[in-house]
């Protein structure tokens, strides 16, 4: 039987990965509807070579160009806010969400109202509204897989295992493009510099939110809504060769490891082939051609954002839609070129500061209004 599956946020780099992994195996699959942007190009490339039943950018003024793009191809063109919803909530089986930002958040629940598997990647939804999304899943009897390498690591190492028996768990980072710079440069460093990662190949977005641990600071949240472990049980460990992903310890002295090839075609393909195993073109891993693997405690002083993610999980509520905007309204000032590299993390931190004693701060986002509310006081506290 063929399942039916969507891809959010197709033209990104995960979206990629994802169109690739179907590509390959299409007689499997049904692909209902495929999502992106302002790259039209690229979408109506894979709307035809998936055979999409819809395609649908996000910008009401690209239909034009996407109508024309998809002449012929039997594929419905769409374009708009709420036609990327209505097409995250047409039927399907498997939906991989990989929009980036905020922006991901109404789509993944539209998604998750059908009751299927939504396959995560982005973690700004679960950063932004953990419960609510949690909630709609339970209330529509769907399941919510990791994607994040980290978090699919953390899910498989802890398959059979119960939450009881885990002294605590750890997710990697490479360190991003700064990791061996003196801490002094780290004011000067420009956007391009920012937008280089040693190991994985990703937008520039979660690039740069690897060189500042933006990024991590989200993950560590996102270990936290995935699995419900208490913040003081979630480590992060540079690694600089980025082979394992997650360890699980226990509280029996073993400890699980996930390892893998930097390759995000495995996690995803991990999600799609879920609960079954099923060969992924991803390259074996060769330990005695790796020879060692290396670790070192994060440094605070170049990465304030792992401290920023520890005081969100304390203060709970609200604090993660605030976090989460904050650091995108800051990450845009800094691409745009209105902050230094290191303004980001005291933007952010101000914002927090600011919001905390806002009434509702301490309460759990309960809709989507509610995130956006926060959303909005949050960027525009924050922009330079
Ligand atoms: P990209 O920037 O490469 O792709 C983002 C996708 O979202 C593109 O399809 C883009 O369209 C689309 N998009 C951008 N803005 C909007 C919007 N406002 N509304 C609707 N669609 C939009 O991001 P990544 O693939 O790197 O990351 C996607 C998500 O996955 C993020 O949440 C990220 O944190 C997470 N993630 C990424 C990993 C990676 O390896 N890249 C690893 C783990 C998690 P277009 O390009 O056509 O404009």
């Amino acid at each position: 039987m063929t399942r039916r599956i969507s891809i959010l946020g197709a033209t990104g780099s995960v979206g990629i990965s994802g169109v690739d992994l179907i590509r390959r195996d299409l007689d499997r699959y049904q692909v209902v509807a495929l999502t992106g942007g302002r790259n039209i190009a690229r979408l109506a490339q894979q709307a035809r070579d998936l055979r999409a039943e819809i395609a649908v950018t996000a910008h009401d003024d690209l239909l034009g160009e996407l109508r024309a793009a998809l002449e012929g191809s039997g594929t419905i063109a769409a374009a708009g806010r709420e036609a990327l919803i209505e097409a995250a909530a047409r039927p399907a089986d498997w939906v991989l969400s990989a929009i980036v930002g905020a922006a991901g958040l109404a789509p993944g629940l539209a998604a998750l109202a059908q009751g299927g598997v939504l396959a995560l990647a982005n973690k700004e939804s679960l950063v932004c509204a953990g419960a609510l999304l949690r909630q709609a899943g339970k209330a529509a009897g769907a399941t919510i897989l990791p994607v994040d390498s980290e978090h699919s690591a953390l899910f498989q190492a802890l398959q059979g295992e119960t939450l009881d028996s885990v002294k605590d768990v750890t997710i990697t980072a490479s360190g991003g493009a700064f990791r061996d710079w003196p801490l002094e440069r780290l004011a000067a460093a420009t956007v391009a510099e920012a937008s280089t990662h040693p190991n994985w190949a990703m937008g520039q977005r979660i690039t740069i939110d690897s060189a500042s641990m933006f990024n991590k600071a989200m993950e560590v949240i996102e270990a936290r809504e995935f699995f419900g472990i208490g913040p003081d049980r979630i480590k992060v460990l540079v690694h600089p060769e980025s082979i394992i992903h997650a360890v699980v310890s226990h509280h029996d002295g073993g400890s699980i490891a996930h390892l893998g090839a930097p390759d995000m075609r495995h996690a995803i393909g991990y999600a799609l082939n879920w609960p079954e195993r099923r060969p992924l073109p991803v390259a074996a891993l060769d330990l005695a051609a790796l020879g060692s693997l290396t670790f070192r405690q994060p440094d605070e002083r170049r990465w304030p954002a792992l401290r920023l993610a520890r005081e969100v999980m304390a203060a709970g509520g609200a604090a993660g839609a605030v976090f989460n905007a904050a650091k995108e309204q800051a990450l845009d000032d800094f691409i745009a070129g209105r902050i230094r590299f290191t303004d980001m993390a005291p933007r952010v931190e101000a914002t927090l500061a600011a919001l905390a004693g806002q009434p509702g701060f301490g309460i759990d986002p309960a809709s989507l209004d509610e995130v956006h509310h926060w959303d909005a006081l949050s960027r525009e506290r924050t922009a330079a």
